[in-house]
């Protein structure tokens, strides 16, 4: 049998946590032979409620579950892990400015992000969910001097998720026909779901679809504001699909991107496609033996080129404030 694998899960009481955690348990993320050892970190109010969720786990009885263990203290809970799935973050509460928000969420992963650093395994892989994601990833991987920067991800895996499952709807095909699906940027409303590079039976996905006015008013509008959607319809945000998405991230890293495909993942930049150096952005890449790889050579039009920018500006800008606040 395989050695398991150690799985370091924040905000692990919540919405996404509840959604998250059964199918970490039972051999989603990383394969149905791959045994799982839990790490679960909460804030002191909610490690109760963690233990509830730690005792629903151990009823299902998972054969892959070798242990779940609670903390509150972040050098703790990231001890020995293989995995890390940053799930909790500060939500944006009314009246918050966007500064009150990146200074709450550098206290959070500034500390988690030297916590990395100081117990997690050498081949740690970190995804980042909580938001504002991108950036949060930023703060946590530049207090990890020790551990190599494309360890660390964000997640626009649900974006891309978001656009395969609108785009199959218009052109009435399977998601599985669809290929070469990118998310851009950031993961907010300025993201850049791509169907220039997007294939289906080998044309592009805007040639199949054939309606700019689709794509740039309903299509590109309706995935970034999904998580909004959801909101107003179910009266509360997006867990389940966010959950499934962090386990896609993860499998994918690790397990590898099919021949002819590639994924989206929010990772740091090393200058490609005009993205400054070492920020955290959203890639076409490809995943093979467990490490990503930004896909190179790709031709952008002036539309997608004014979409991409804009949404790198926004990180530039949020780079900044959190280097203004003294988080990075
Ligand atoms: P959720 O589990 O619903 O969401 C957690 C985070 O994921 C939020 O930052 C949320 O951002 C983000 N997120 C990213 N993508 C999505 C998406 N598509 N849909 C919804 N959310 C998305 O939040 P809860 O409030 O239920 O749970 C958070 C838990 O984290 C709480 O139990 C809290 O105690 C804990 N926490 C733990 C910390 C720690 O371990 N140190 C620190 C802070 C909190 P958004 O706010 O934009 O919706």
């Amino acid at each position: 049998t395989r050695t398991p694998v150690t799985v370091t899960v924040t905000g692990a009481a919540g919405q996404i946590g509840y959604a998250l955690l059964f199918r970490i348990a039972s051999g989603q993320l990383l394969g149905a032979d791959v045994p799982v050892r839990l790490r679960l970190l909460e804030i002191p109010q909610a490690v109760k409620a963690a233990e509830g969720t730690a005792m629903e786990l151990d009823d299902c009885a998972f054969p892959l579950l070798q242990g779940i263990d609670i903390f509150d203290d972040a050098t703790r809970a990231f001890e020995g892990a293989n995995v890390a799935l940053l799930v909790g973050a500060r939500p944006r509460t009314k009246g918050m400015e966007r500064g009150d928000l990146l200074e709450a969420n550098g206290g959070i992963f500034k500390p988690q992000g030297e916590a990395i650093n100081a117990g997690a395994a050498d081949d740690i892989r970190v995804l980042v969910v909580g938001n504002p994601a991108n950036t949060n990833a930023l703060i946590a991987q530049q207090h990890a001097p020790d551990v190599p920067a494309e360890r660390f991800t964000a997640m626009t895996r649900l974006d891309h998720n978001r656009a395969l499952a609108q785009l199959s709807k218009k052109a009435g095909v399977s998601v599985s026909d669809i290929k070469k699906m990118t998310i851009w940027g950031n993961h907010s409303a300025t993201q850049y779901p791509d169907l220039f590079h997007a294939e289906i039976g080998g044309k592009t996905a805007a040639e199949v679809v054939d309606d700019q006015d689709w794509l740039e008013n309903d299509f590109i509008p309706t995935v970034a504001k999904r998580g909004a959607a959801i909101i107003e319809a179910r009266g509360a945000s997006s867990a389940a699909s966010a959950a499934s998405a962090a386990i896609d991230h993860i499998h994918t890293w690790v397990n590898g991107t099919a021949e002819g495909d590639w994924t989206s993942m929010a990772v740091v930049s090393d200058g490609s496609y005009g993205v400054p150096e070492g920020l955290i952005s959203s890639f076409p890449v490809t995943c093979a033996d467990g490490r990503w790889e930004i896909v190179q050579g790709l031709e952008i039009d002036d539309f997608s080129r004014g979409r991409i920018d804009a949404s790198v500006a926004e990180l530039a800008e949020e780079r900044d404030a959190v280097r203004k606040l003294g988080l990075i």
